[in-house]
């Protein structure tokens, strides 16, 4: 595991900088509003009110009252019988939910608003007209039996059309309305009038936390109750009085819940597959009123405070921690993201869930995906470290063998044998040109180590290419006499190189060793070197085992062997050519190779000159 110190922790707070700004615009948009209010509805069930003793029930024209009393055409004389039979129960208010507008059969008229004068605490119901910036009044007959005109606007979301929201304020016209329930409130409770300030409306002691919101006035969210709320039809009313009982000094609703005649009816959050008529809807406005069950969304501010704890405690987590640590307090994370609204909800708070689970999910993936991907990449960096480390171990063993085999084999020949003084010179001779040359392979492998980890600057020295093949040829020759094998120099220019020494003299040594090693006995190795242009061209050739195309595409590969060079015999590990590869690509050039199978090969380096320049500025 990386030490978290060491990791640079500024890109996970960039990160999560970048999936907050995702997460909020996503959880702005339309589709967000829709899944943050089938979140909310589910809540809504999830914690349905406590059911003390309601306040309110609901008088209702079903289908079968409809149809026991005259249907639509008779529905004021049905009212009105349905008024009558509800004045023993002595209700605190009684709201009517039908737009009682227009003129009608006077005789049903007549009968209506003399029931009407006879109801206490009477409220009658306004609406819009559609398209027109005007209120549906109560027609003048009756309006003067009420204590109140509620308005019975309704306000279904915009984004699915479920009604979650009253506006418990709505003017047109100039002229302003209460809502249908908070009028039937302010009459149950004796309160003269409801007193408004910009935050909230009070009535009697009761203070409702809805501030007036600009033009969208003063919404207030309806907390569905999970069990219904009483009902008792008008036919059951007036056929058995007995009925009355249970609507005995409540607020009493009035109003259509027939399927074929209840025009009002609207899904909300408790609706299965019906939706719920109106009537019903302004009883539940009620509770929620009179059981002070408020429920008020989250500021944006706060909404967008609770991302950013979310995406910047991710950062530090996983700028901090690693592996399944992190990603534990990740999933913790989720969780939180998850719970929060929930955990509001039972304070009476709306929180969205998309925004800030947006937020924890996309900076703790994002966080978690870079974390692996850095992990990945010092994985990747410390497996390629391993194997350069092999690699070095291979041309260690490679190629130091052979001086320190010719420099033990010397001194054993003098330590054992009586040797004549001008032998011994000889072989001392031969001792300390094998171990210069141990001490320059060491010193140019350690030097293309460095090379390789671009620890090194590359010396930039002038130096004749001519000096470089006759140094390497003389010291090729005896590994050549041994195989009687011809090794010769054609035309060699004059030219210079500039770069360094002593790596190139590594690479043309290669060369032509591989070229001894992989040619039978009796052949020619010739060495050429020409200028081109402003290149020169250094060629090795031999008559060699050679290589197939596919072969030739693959020498200088690490580890590399062809078939041939397996079954020569000849000790190799096939890294020889991958450094001088490198060597020949720092001095800006590169290397060809023509061969073809039991025909020999050609190696030419291929590099460009150095143009004359006084010395001192070649040094550098
Ligand atoms: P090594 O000689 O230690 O195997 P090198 O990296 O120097 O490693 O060479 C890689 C391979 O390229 C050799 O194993 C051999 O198969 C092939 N090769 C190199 N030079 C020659 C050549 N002159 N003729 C034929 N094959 C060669």
């Amino acid at each position: 595991m990386a030490k978290p110190a060491s990791r640079p922790i500024l890109p996970y707070y960039l990160i999560a900088a970048l999936c907050l700004a995702a997460a909020l615009i996503a959880g702005w948009t339309p589709l967000a509003g829709r899944i943050d209010n089938y979140h909310y509805d589910w809540t809504l069930r999830l914690y349905p009110p406590p059911e003390p003793a309601l306040e309110s029930a609901i008088l209702e024209i079903d289908d079968l009252t409809l149809l026991r009393y005259g249907g639509a055409r008779n529905l004021r004389r049905t009212l009105a019988l349905a008024l009558d039979g509800l004045a023993p129960a002595k209700p605190r208010a009684v709201a009517i939910d039908l737009i009682l507008a227009e003129e009608s059969d006077a005789d049903q008229d007549h009968v209506l608003s003399a029931a009407m004068s006879r109801t206490p605490n009477l409220i009658l119901s306004s609406d819009l007209i559609a398209n027109a910036d005007q209120w549906e009044e109560p027609y003048t007959l009756f309006r003067p039996f009420a204590q109140a005109v509620g308005h019975v606007h309704a306000d279904p979301d915009r984004y699915d059309g479920i009604s979650r929201e009253v506006q418990l304020e709505k003017a047109a016209h100039r002229l302003r309305r209460w809502a249908l329930a908070l009028e039937a409130f302010r009459l149950a409770r004796g309160a003269p009038d409801i007193i408004e300030s910009a935050s909230d409306l009070r009535i009697g002691g009761l203070v409702i936390p809805v501030p007036r919101r600009g033009n969208r006035g003063r919404p207030m969210f309806i907390r569905y109750r999970g069990h219904p709320i009483p009902r008792v039809s008008v036919r059951q009313l007036i056929e058995d009085p007995a009925t009355v009982r249970r609507l005995s000094g409540k607020v009493v609703f009035v109003g259509v819940t027939s399927q074929s005649q209840a025009r009002d009816r609207l899904m909300t959050p408790v609706s299965t597959i019906t939706p719920m008529p109106g009537v019903e809807i302004h009883a539940h406005i009620y509770e929620t009123i009179a059981q002070r069950e408020f429920l008020w969304p989250a500021g944006n501010v706060s909404i967008v405070l609770a991302c950013l704890m979310l995406a910047m405690v991710t950062a530090t987590v996983f700028a901090f921690l690693t592996g399944w640590q992190a990603y534990g307090v990740g999933a913790i994370q989720i969780l939180w993201a998850h719970a929060l609204p929930h955990l509001l909800f039972q304070s009476g708070i709306i929180f969205p869930l998309l925004a800030p689970a947006a937020s924890a999910w996309l900076s703790v993936i994002c966080c978690a995906a870079w974390q692996y991907s850095l992990t990945r990449k010092q994985l990747s960096k410390s497996e390629a470290d391993r194997s350069r480390y092999q690699q070095a171990i291979h041309f260690v063993s490679h190629e130091m063998r052979s001086p320190l085999t010719a420099i033990q084999g010397s001194s054993e020949l003098m330590s054992r044998y009586n040797l004549s003084d001008e032998k011994r010179k000889q072989i001392a001779q031969m001792i300390n040109s094998e171990s210069k040359r141990l001490a320059r392979m060491i010193q140019a492998f350690l030097d293309v180590e460095r090379l390789g980890e671009g620890q090194m600057e590359l010396k930039r020295e002038p130096f004749s290419a001519r000096d470089v093949v006759i140094v390497c040829l003389e010291r090729a020759r005896p590994l050549a006499a041994r195989k009687r094998i011809r090794l010769e120099a054609g035309e060699l220019s004059a030219d210079e190189l500039l770069g360094d020494r002593e790596l190139m003299e590594y690479a043309v040594y290669n060369l032509l060793t591989n070229a001894v090693k992989y040619s039978p006995p009796e052949t020619q190795v010739l060495v050429t070197m020409r200028r081109l242009g402003e290149r020169l061209h250094l060629a090795v050739r031999d008559q060699g085992i050679g290589m197939d195309e596919k072969e030739l595409t693959r020498i200088g590969t690490k580890f590399y062997r062809t078939t041939a060079a397996e079954k020569s015999g000849e000790v190799g590990t096939g890294i020889g050519l991958s450094i001088v590869n490198q060597i020949v690509e720092r001095h800006g050039g590169r290397i060809e190779v023509s061969s073809a199978p039991g025909s020999g090969s050609c190696f030419t380096i291929i590099v460009p000159l150095h143009a004359a320049k006084p010395a001192a500025e070649v040094k550098g």
